[in-house]
Protein backbone atom coordinates (compact mmCIF):
# COMPACT_ATOMS: atom_id res chain seq x y z
CA UNK A 1 0.00 0.00 0.00
CA UNK A 2 1.51 3.59 -1.38
CA UNK A 3 0.89 6.83 1.11
CA UNK A 4 -1.69 8.03 -0.86
CA UNK A 5 -3.84 4.70 -0.41
CA UNK A 6 -2.98 4.88 3.02
CA UNK A 7 -4.18 7.93 3.53
CA UNK A 8 -7.20 8.10 1.41
CA UNK A 9 -8.21 4.23 3.88
CA UNK A 10 -11.33 4.47 6.13
CA UNK A 11 -9.80 4.17 9.44
CA UNK A 12 -12.17 6.83 10.97
CA UNK A 13 -14.58 4.17 12.58
CA UNK A 14 -11.91 2.01 14.02
CA UNK A 15 -10.12 5.10 15.67
CA UNK A 16 -13.47 5.96 17.20
CA UNK A 17 -13.67 2.46 19.13
CA UNK A 18 -10.12 2.69 19.79
CA UNK A 19 -10.57 5.93 21.72
CA UNK A 20 -13.42 4.60 23.50
CA UNK A 21 -11.43 1.84 24.88
CA UNK A 22 -8.44 3.71 25.74
CA UNK A 23 -11.07 6.40 28.02
CA UNK A 24 -12.71 3.48 29.78
CA UNK A 25 -9.21 1.63 30.52
CA UNK A 26 -7.93 4.67 31.44
CA UNK A 27 -11.00 5.67 33.79
CA UNK A 28 -11.13 2.27 34.62
CA UNK A 29 -8.07 2.33 36.43
CA UNK A 30 -8.17 5.86 37.11
CA UNK A 31 -11.27 4.99 39.71
CA UNK A 32 -9.25 2.47 41.31
CA UNK A 33 -6.43 4.37 42.23
CA UNK A 34 -4.00 3.99 39.88
CA UNK A 35 -1.51 6.30 39.18
CA UNK A 36 -0.61 7.40 35.44
CA UNK A 37 3.02 6.67 34.54
CA UNK A 38 4.88 8.27 30.95
CA UNK A 39 6.44 6.05 29.10
CA UNK A 40 9.78 5.06 28.56
CA UNK A 41 11.34 5.05 24.69
CA UNK A 42 14.89 4.50 25.44
CA UNK A 43 16.47 2.46 28.00
CA UNK A 44 19.79 0.69 29.23
CA UNK A 45 17.51 -2.62 29.52
CA UNK A 46 14.41 -3.93 28.12
CA UNK A 47 12.01 -7.06 28.32
CA UNK A 48 14.19 -9.80 26.84
CA UNK A 49 11.17 -11.24 25.58
CA UNK A 50 12.78 -14.63 25.97
CA UNK A 51 12.19 -17.21 26.89
CA UNK A 52 8.78 -17.05 25.73
CA UNK A 53 7.01 -20.16 23.61
CA UNK A 54 4.54 -16.77 21.91
CA UNK A 55 7.60 -14.85 20.59
CA UNK A 56 10.21 -15.18 17.98
CA UNK A 57 13.71 -14.67 19.40
CA UNK A 58 14.60 -10.89 18.79
CA UNK A 59 17.03 -8.27 19.88
CA UNK A 60 16.38 -5.17 20.58
CA UNK A 61 17.56 -2.53 18.41
CA UNK A 62 19.37 0.00 20.21
CA UNK A 63 20.98 3.37 19.55
CA UNK A 64 24.11 5.30 20.06
CA UNK A 65 23.55 8.33 22.53
CA UNK A 66 26.31 9.83 25.00
CA UNK A 67 28.72 7.81 24.64
CA UNK A 68 26.42 4.33 25.62
CA UNK A 69 23.88 2.02 24.06
CA UNK A 70 20.41 2.75 24.67
CA UNK A 71 17.55 -0.23 23.62
CA UNK A 72 14.00 0.52 22.06
CA UNK A 73 11.84 -0.51 24.34
CA UNK A 74 10.41 -4.24 24.17
CA UNK A 75 8.18 -3.74 27.05
CA UNK A 76 8.18 -1.72 30.07
CA UNK A 77 8.17 -5.00 32.55
CA UNK A 78 11.00 -4.21 34.37
CA UNK A 79 10.43 -0.30 34.71
CA UNK A 80 6.83 -1.25 36.08
CA UNK A 81 8.66 -3.35 38.87
CA UNK A 82 11.33 -0.11 39.50
CA UNK A 83 7.93 1.94 40.19
CA UNK A 84 6.76 -0.55 42.41
CA UNK A 85 10.09 -0.89 43.87
CA UNK A 86 10.07 3.51 44.12
CA UNK A 87 6.71 2.77 46.70
CA UNK A 88 3.97 3.39 44.38
CA UNK A 89 1.48 1.14 44.71
CA UNK A 90 -0.60 0.62 41.41
CA UNK A 91 0.72 2.09 38.21
CA UNK A 92 -0.45 2.12 34.83
CA UNK A 93 1.29 3.27 31.75
CA UNK A 94 0.03 3.05 27.69
CA UNK A 95 3.45 1.73 26.40
CA UNK A 96 4.68 1.79 22.84
CA UNK A 97 6.43 -1.14 22.07
CA UNK A 98 9.18 -2.13 19.34
CA UNK A 99 9.13 -5.79 18.63
CA UNK A 100 11.27 -6.56 15.66
CA UNK A 101 9.66 -9.62 14.84
CA UNK A 102 10.59 -12.34 11.91
CA UNK A 103 7.41 -14.79 11.46
CA UNK A 104 7.12 -17.27 9.07
CA UNK A 105 3.67 -17.13 8.32
CA UNK A 106 1.10 -13.61 8.87
CA UNK A 107 -1.28 -14.53 11.61
CA UNK A 108 -2.77 -11.14 10.89
CA UNK A 109 -2.16 -10.14 14.97
CA UNK A 110 0.92 -9.21 15.22
CA UNK A 111 2.75 -5.24 14.86
CA UNK A 112 6.35 -4.52 14.75
CA UNK A 113 5.21 -1.46 16.59
CA UNK A 114 2.23 -1.51 19.20
CA UNK A 115 1.10 0.34 22.35
CA UNK A 116 0.05 -1.97 25.48
CA UNK A 117 -1.98 -0.42 28.40
CA UNK A 118 0.57 -2.05 31.04
CA UNK A 119 -0.36 -2.18 34.55
CA UNK A 120 1.55 -3.23 37.87
CA UNK A 121 0.04 -3.49 41.65
CA UNK A 122 1.88 -3.80 44.53
CA UNK A 123 1.53 -7.12 46.81
CA UNK A 124 -1.19 -8.03 44.69
CA UNK A 125 -1.67 -12.01 43.52
CA UNK A 126 -3.01 -13.40 40.42
CA UNK A 127 -6.36 -13.31 41.56
CA UNK A 128 -6.41 -10.07 42.19
CA UNK A 129 -5.00 -8.94 38.32
CA UNK A 130 -7.11 -11.30 36.97
CA UNK A 131 -10.05 -10.45 38.41
CA UNK A 132 -9.76 -6.76 37.70
CA UNK A 133 -8.80 -7.56 34.10
CA UNK A 134 -12.68 -9.49 34.06
CA UNK A 135 -14.57 -6.71 35.39
CA UNK A 136 -12.86 -4.45 32.93
CA UNK A 137 -13.55 -6.74 29.95
CA UNK A 138 -17.01 -7.05 30.98
CA UNK A 139 -17.17 -3.22 31.58
CA UNK A 140 -16.27 -2.95 28.13
CA UNK A 141 -18.22 -5.14 25.90
CA UNK A 142 -21.21 -3.59 27.96
CA UNK A 143 -20.45 0.05 27.18
CA UNK A 144 -19.66 -0.69 23.73
CA UNK A 145 -22.29 -3.57 22.54
CA UNK A 146 -24.55 -1.01 21.35
CA UNK A 147 -22.05 1.38 18.79
CA UNK A 148 -20.44 -1.46 18.01
CA UNK A 149 -23.37 -2.91 16.63
CA UNK A 150 -24.75 0.24 15.28
CA UNK A 151 -21.49 0.55 13.49
CA UNK A 152 -20.28 -2.80 12.78
CA UNK A 153 -23.53 -4.88 12.77
CA UNK A 154 -21.37 -7.11 15.12
CA UNK A 155 -22.27 -8.32 18.17
CA UNK A 156 -19.96 -8.66 21.42
CA UNK A 157 -20.50 -11.74 23.35
CA UNK A 158 -22.46 -10.73 26.66
CA UNK A 159 -19.63 -11.76 29.10
CA UNK A 160 -19.79 -12.62 32.83
CA UNK A 161 -17.05 -13.38 35.42
CA UNK A 162 -15.70 -15.35 35.74
CA UNK A 163 -13.81 -16.59 32.44
CA UNK A 164 -13.02 -20.14 32.01
CA UNK A 165 -9.73 -20.66 32.92
CA UNK A 166 -7.22 -23.79 31.77
CA UNK A 167 -3.58 -24.43 32.29
CA UNK A 168 -1.28 -24.19 29.50
CA UNK A 169 -1.32 -28.43 29.73
CA UNK A 170 -5.05 -28.30 29.77
CA UNK A 171 -5.59 -26.69 26.48
CA UNK A 172 -3.11 -28.48 24.66
CA UNK A 173 -4.46 -31.78 25.90
CA UNK A 174 -8.10 -30.67 24.83
CA UNK A 175 -7.65 -28.39 21.82
CA UNK A 176 -4.30 -28.96 21.04
CA UNK A 177 -3.45 -26.05 21.29
CA UNK A 178 -3.74 -21.91 22.39
CA UNK A 179 -5.30 -21.02 19.31
CA UNK A 180 -7.26 -23.78 18.66
CA UNK A 181 -9.16 -23.20 21.69
CA UNK A 182 -9.38 -19.48 20.64
CA UNK A 183 -11.14 -20.53 17.63
CA UNK A 184 -13.39 -22.65 19.07
CA UNK A 185 -14.70 -20.97 22.75
CA UNK A 186 -17.27 -18.31 22.29
CA UNK A 187 -16.73 -16.14 25.09
CA UNK A 188 -12.88 -14.98 26.76
CA UNK A 189 -10.61 -17.60 28.42
CA UNK A 190 -7.61 -17.70 30.60
CA UNK A 191 -4.54 -19.46 29.97
CA UNK A 192 -2.47 -20.02 33.06
CA UNK A 193 0.54 -21.67 33.95
CA UNK A 194 3.17 -21.10 30.86
CA UNK A 195 6.59 -21.29 31.28
CA UNK A 196 8.58 -18.03 30.27
CA UNK A 197 10.65 -14.91 31.47
CA UNK A 198 12.23 -14.99 34.91
CA UNK A 199 10.40 -11.99 35.67
CA UNK A 200 7.27 -14.31 36.19
CA UNK A 201 6.72 -15.93 39.25
CA UNK A 202 7.42 -19.51 39.89
CA UNK A 203 6.14 -21.60 43.04
CA UNK A 204 6.97 -25.07 43.09
CA UNK A 205 7.33 -25.87 39.68
CA UNK A 206 4.11 -23.65 38.67
CA UNK A 207 3.98 -20.39 37.12
CA UNK A 208 1.93 -17.98 38.38
CA UNK A 209 1.10 -16.48 35.30
CA UNK A 210 -1.95 -15.62 32.91
CA UNK A 211 -2.77 -14.56 29.63
CA UNK A 212 -6.37 -13.90 28.40
CA UNK A 213 -7.44 -15.02 24.85
CA UNK A 214 -10.17 -13.87 23.04
CA UNK A 215 -13.02 -16.17 20.99
CA UNK A 216 -12.89 -16.53 16.93
CA UNK A 217 -9.61 -17.20 16.53
CA UNK A 218 -8.59 -13.55 17.68
CA UNK A 219 -6.16 -15.00 20.40
CA UNK A 220 -4.08 -14.00 22.88
CA UNK A 221 -4.89 -10.20 23.97
CA UNK A 222 -2.91 -9.43 27.14
CA UNK A 223 -0.44 -11.48 29.28
CA UNK A 224 0.66 -11.09 32.53
CA UNK A 225 2.12 -12.90 36.33
CA UNK A 226 2.98 -12.32 39.44
CA UNK A 227 6.63 -11.56 40.02
CA UNK A 228 10.05 -13.07 41.37
CA UNK A 229 11.51 -10.42 43.80
CA UNK A 230 14.13 -11.91 44.97
CA UNK A 231 17.37 -12.10 44.04
CA UNK A 232 18.71 -15.78 44.03
CA UNK A 233 15.67 -16.45 42.22
CA UNK A 234 16.21 -14.22 39.73
CA UNK A 235 19.98 -14.90 38.58
CA UNK A 236 19.14 -18.77 38.89
CA UNK A 237 16.51 -18.31 36.25
CA UNK A 238 18.46 -15.31 34.56
CA UNK A 239 21.61 -17.86 33.99
CA UNK A 240 19.01 -20.93 33.17
CA UNK A 241 17.74 -18.79 30.23
CA UNK A 242 21.07 -18.53 29.08
CA UNK A 243 20.82 -14.43 29.48
CA UNK A 244 23.68 -12.26 29.89
CA UNK A 245 23.68 -10.80 33.54
CA UNK A 246 25.62 -7.74 31.61
CA UNK A 247 22.41 -6.80 29.77
CA UNK A 248 20.20 -6.87 33.05
CA UNK A 249 22.70 -5.11 36.05
CA UNK A 250 20.87 -1.98 37.03
CA UNK A 251 17.59 -4.73 37.37
CA UNK A 252 19.93 -7.46 39.21
CA UNK A 253 20.97 -4.22 41.41
CA UNK A 254 17.99 -3.51 42.73
CA UNK A 255 17.20 -7.03 43.41
CA UNK A 256 20.51 -7.44 45.46
CA UNK A 257 19.50 -4.76 47.26
CA UNK A 258 16.42 -6.08 48.53
CA UNK A 259 13.86 -3.69 46.77
CA UNK A 260 12.07 -5.71 44.51
CA UNK A 261 8.56 -6.10 45.83
CA UNK A 262 5.78 -8.59 45.28
CA UNK A 263 3.37 -7.40 42.98
CA UNK A 264 1.20 -8.76 39.72
CA UNK A 265 0.25 -6.71 36.74
CA UNK A 266 -0.40 -7.45 32.96
CA UNK A 267 -0.50 -5.69 29.63
CA UNK A 268 -3.07 -5.37 27.45
CA UNK A 269 -2.79 -5.21 23.87
CA UNK A 270 -4.81 -1.97 22.59
CA UNK A 271 -5.13 -2.68 18.74
CA UNK A 272 -5.34 -6.54 19.25
CA UNK A 273 -8.30 -5.63 21.69
CA UNK A 274 -9.31 -3.14 18.82
CA UNK A 275 -9.03 -5.25 16.16
CA UNK A 276 -11.56 -8.06 17.94
CA UNK A 277 -13.83 -5.00 18.69
CA UNK A 278 -14.25 -4.04 15.13
CA UNK A 279 -13.92 -7.28 13.70
CA UNK A 280 -11.14 -6.45 11.93
CA UNK A 281 -9.32 -9.39 9.87
CA UNK A 282 -5.94 -7.86 10.25
CA UNK A 283 -4.05 -5.73 13.16
CA UNK A 284 -2.85 -3.31 10.03
CA UNK A 285 -6.92 -2.28 9.58
CA UNK A 286 -7.01 -0.88 12.89
CA UNK A 287 -3.10 1.08 12.65
CA UNK A 288 -3.23 4.12 10.90
CA UNK A 289 -0.10 3.86 10.70
CA UNK A 290 0.29 -0.03 9.79
CA UNK A 291 3.98 -2.07 11.41
CA UNK A 292 3.36 -5.42 9.61
CA UNK A 293 6.49 -7.50 10.20
CA UNK A 294 8.51 -8.15 7.51
CA UNK A 295 7.28 -4.95 5.13
CA UNK A 296 8.89 -1.55 6.25
CA UNK A 297 6.60 1.49 6.97
CA UNK A 298 5.35 3.45 4.11
CA UNK A 299 4.93 6.76 6.40
P1 LIG B 1 3.34 -9.75 26.07
O1 LIG B 1 3.52 -9.48 27.53
O2 LIG B 1 4.59 -9.87 25.32
O3 LIG B 1 2.40 -10.89 25.84
O4 LIG B 1 2.58 -8.46 25.50
C1 LIG B 1 1.39 -8.00 26.11
C2 LIG B 1 0.28 -7.84 25.10
O5 LIG B 1 0.69 -6.94 24.08
C3 LIG B 1 -0.08 -9.13 24.36
O6 LIG B 1 -0.97 -9.93 25.08
C4 LIG B 1 -0.70 -8.55 23.10
O7 LIG B 1 -2.04 -8.15 23.30
C5 LIG B 1 0.12 -7.33 22.84
N1 LIG B 1 1.17 -7.67 21.87
C6 LIG B 1 2.33 -8.37 22.08
N2 LIG B 1 3.04 -8.48 20.97
C7 LIG B 1 2.34 -7.85 20.00
C8 LIG B 1 2.57 -7.61 18.61
N3 LIG B 1 3.69 -8.03 18.00
N4 LIG B 1 1.63 -6.91 17.92
C9 LIG B 1 0.53 -6.46 18.54
N5 LIG B 1 0.25 -6.64 19.84
C10 LIG B 1 1.14 -7.32 20.57
MG1 LIG C 1 2.06 -12.74 25.74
Amino acid sequence: MNAVKLITRDIGKALTVQTKVIDYMTDFLLERGFCWLLPVMLSSITDPLWPDPAASKMIAPEIEAYGAKLKLMHSMILHKQFAIAMGLERIFVLSPNIRLEERDRDDGRHAYEFTQLDFEMAHASMEDAMGLIEELIVGLFRELRGPVWETFERELPRVKRPFRRFTLEEVIEEFGGEDEASRELEEPFWITDIPREFYDREVDGRWRNYDLYLPEGYGEVSSGGEREWEYEKILGKLREAGLSEEAFMPYLEVAKAGLLKPSAGAGIGVERLVRYIVGAGHIAEVQPFPRVPGIPAVI
